[in-house]
């Protein structure tokens, strides 16, 4: 099929893996990458670990020479200073070049808002990271300066029940009806190699966003083979 842009697959692994587990993924990653590399024409990786790996496997990507980039899974709303346990996008900016803002379990589980949401926003921009703003139904805001947005139904997230393409594809068209600066909409809940095939046929999808799909290297590898595969199948 022909897309235009590349099609993002952002791997987000929230509060999982040790150093060493962490390190063990990129190993076997490595190992599969080997034995059948990919043509990643037209595919994005990124991949958002805790921010304590984040050194470690920048290290490793270059050395191990993964087509990988990587995000945030969540950036102060601060600059720096007196904000005991934030990171800052001047911290980051050297290690990532996304970051995820706003995800329902920041939302959720630390009762982040709209006002602080705008703020991790121009933090990021400011720092020249792009913002992946997560939203969880089509009436959502989306800050003016963001470009790139994801669509995650809370009911589809590590549910195993993912939101179908065609309906994912509909908010996605609503999204970008209401919010015109938004040229990239990427999907989340419950992606896995299974089920990618449908996401990438849609065109008013320009990604995925796999939670629990990307925590094993096999599982991750695949799914990134069955996006690359159906971008260079003709239609
Ligand atoms: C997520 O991490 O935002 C997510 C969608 O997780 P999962 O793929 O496990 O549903």
């Amino acid at each position: 099929m022909v897309r235009t842009t590349p099609f993002f697959i952002i791997g987000n692994w929230k509060s999982n893996k040790t150093v060493e587990s962490a390190v063990q993924w990129f190993q076997d990653m490595q190992t599969l990458w080997r034995k059948e590399p990919l043509d990643m024409t037209g595919v994005t990786v990124i991949l958002c670990p805790s921010l304590l790996h984040l050194t470690t496997l920048t290290s490793l990507v270059k050395l191990f020479k993964l087509p990988l980039q990587f995000g945030a899974q969540d950036i102060s709303a601060n600059l720096s200073g007196a904000y005991t346990g934030d990171v800052s996008a001047e911290m980051l900016a050297p290690l990532v070049e996304y970051t995820l803002v706003g995800h329902s379990e920041r939302r959720k589980y630390h009762a982040e808002n709209e006002t602080e949401l705008q703020k991790k926003v121009d933090q990021a921009a400011k720092a020249g990271i792009e913002p992946v703003y997560c939203v969880q139904d089509a009436k959502m805001t989306i800050p003016d300066n963001c470009k790139i947005a994801a669509y995650e139904p809370v009911w589809a997230i590590g549910t195993g029940k993912a939101e179908t393409a065609e309906n994912a594809g509909q908010v996605a068209g609503q999204l970008k009806a209401r919010h015109p600066q938004i040229t990239t909409i990427i999907y989340g809940g419950s992606v896995t190699h299974e089920n990618v095939v449908s996401y990438v046929q849609t065109t008013s999808l320009d990604g995925v966003l796999p939670g629990g799909a990307s925590l094993e290297a096999q599982k991750f590898y695949e799914l990134i083979r069955q996006v690359a595969q159906t971008i260079r199948t003709p239609t």
